[in-house]
């Protein structure tokens, strides 16, 4: 009869040829909780039915190396979007450009000057890498880098709000996403909130009867995820600073995608830019780095010297500040603008100038390879909370099969798996948002899904 004691021992597992290459592999104390865990779940399994004969060391030990694989596999992995959806912020938000990579990639792997003055040979500071990019391209007179445009938001708040009335319209007291709601951020860094208007008219008299009581800021937040359309009414900007500044308060604008770029360029809706905010007389405007602007994930926040300074000094600035991977990052894609090559180097700003004639182009080779599906007009979206309700005409491959649902579970299950969507019981797979060098992943991984 079989005996729980004829089971391997953790000794001589670890004699053999196997155990060795997964100590290689895997290092030896990972190895040994391994193979110990795989000696228990063998003797709990035993016990509950001793019938079968005990594993054989073999076995154990391919159960050992599955279990150090599935322990040590990273959680976070690339994937293709072929939803179309250019920022998705589930998938990760904006790709980064091959400059941005390399600068992020370069400071990674030594020292750098982050906080040392290359000149004088002293300390520096992490906040002029950044600065001198941002004042060229907007005009600004001080800039700053934070970790998201989340954290910029609560920081200009704090430094310059505490404890002080923020006049706000209704119809910008928005939830972002992920929880972000304009409310409760102004809440958490002490402002008073000041309510004005109405969800869909708020005039510049509702500002003005506000503004009679002490107030340290009017905030805008542009409603950068949703659209009021039919009885709207809203002040110009310009106009909501003229009479804040008369009274002598300030105006931030949260822009959210703050693009620098014109999207109405590219048959979308004129997203407002952080230029015209800053000519519009804003004191102080905030951005995120990976929604429009393409870059890695950072809050930017430019304007005036005297309020700048102040959110630089506050400490909270020190718990939301950027790492020197993100500063290298943002400093590169910005130096995309200033060059004027966003639109050859930058991922979303390339897939957004891609031409109907290279979409369609791309569908019908994915089509060809594959020697099935259809090709046909759709549209894609910016995303990210940006430009609601604006999409591009678009081409995709469109592919029929019995189960779509199993279908996009098995795109999922491929390396890297694919991310498609399905319509009207069709896989629809768009090439606007799947990046070149993906091509060959994604018609092996169809191929795959296909047999
Ligand atoms: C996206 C967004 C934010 C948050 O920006 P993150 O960079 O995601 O932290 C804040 N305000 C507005 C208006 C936004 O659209």
């Amino acid at each position: 009869m079989t005996k729980l004691r004829d089971l391997p021992s953790v000794e001589q597992l670890l004699q053999t040829q196997t155990a060795a290459e997964l100590i290689a592999r895997f290092g030896r104390p990972l190895t040994l909780t391994a193979i110990r865990s795989t000696l228990d779940e063998a003797r709990a399994r035993f016990k509950l039915n001793p019938e079968p004969a005990l594993p054989s060391i073999d076995l154990i030990l391919a159960q050992t190396e599955s279990a150090l694989a599935a322990w040590t596999k990273p959680t976070l992995v690339p994937v293709i979007n072929a939803t179309g959806v250019i920022l998705h912020t589930n998938l990760g938000r904006a790709p980064l450009s091959a400059a941005t990579i390399h600068a992020m990639d370069v400071v990674s792997r030594g020292y750098s000057n982050l906080e040392y003055d290359l000149e004088k040979g002293t300390r520096g500071s992490r906040l002029i890498h950044a600065e001198s990019v941002l004042q060229k391209l907007t005009g600004a007179e001080s800039a700053l880098v934070v970790n998201n445009n989340a954290s910029a938001v609560l920081l200009v708040l704090s430094a310059l709000a505490n404890r002080k009335r923020v006049i706000i319209s209704r119809s910008q007291l928005v939830e972002i996403g992920g929880g972000f709601r304009v409310p409760d951020v102004m809440k958490q860094s002490g402002a008073k909130l000041v309510e004005v208007g109405t969800t869909n008219k708020v005039r510049l008299s509702d500002y003005q009867s506000a503004m009679e009581n002490p107030t340290a800021l009017i905030m805008r937040v542009h409603p950068s995820n949703f659209k009021i359309i039919g009885f709207t009414e809203e002040p110009e900007l310009k106009d909501i600073v003229e009479t804040a500044h008369q009274a002598g308060i300030f105006v931030v604008d949260d822009l959210g995608s703050g693009a620098l770029l014109d999207t109405a360029k590219y048959g979308l809706a004129h997203e407002p830019t952080v230029q015209e905010s800053l000519s519009a007389g804003v004191d102080v405007v905030c951005f995120s780095g990976d929604k429009l602007l393409g870059g890695p994930q950072a809050g930017i926040i430019v304007g005036k010297k005297v309020l700048i300074d102040k959110i630089k000094k506050h400490p909270l600035a020190r718990a939301v500040r950027a790492d020197k991977v993100c500063l290298a990052g943002i400093s590169a894609t910005l130096l995309h603008y200033l060059k004027d090559d966003a639109e050859r180097e930058i991922p979303i700003w390339k897939m957004m100038s891609l031409t109907l004639k290279q979409v369609k182009g791309r569908a019908e080779a994915w089509k060809n390879e594959l020697g099935q599906g259809n090709v046909v007009e759709g549209e894609s979206t910016v995303g990210g909370g940006s430009l609601p309700g604006e999409s591009f005409k678009t081409y995709l491959l469109s592919l029929e099969v019995k189960s779509p649902d199993k279908f996009l579970k098995k795109l999922r299950k491929q390396h890297p798996p694919i991310i498609a969507r399905t319509e009207n019981d069709k896989v629809l797979l768009d090439p606007r948002t799947v990046l070149p060098e993906q091509e060959g992943a994604l018609l092996v991984g169809l191929k795959n899904a296909l047999k």
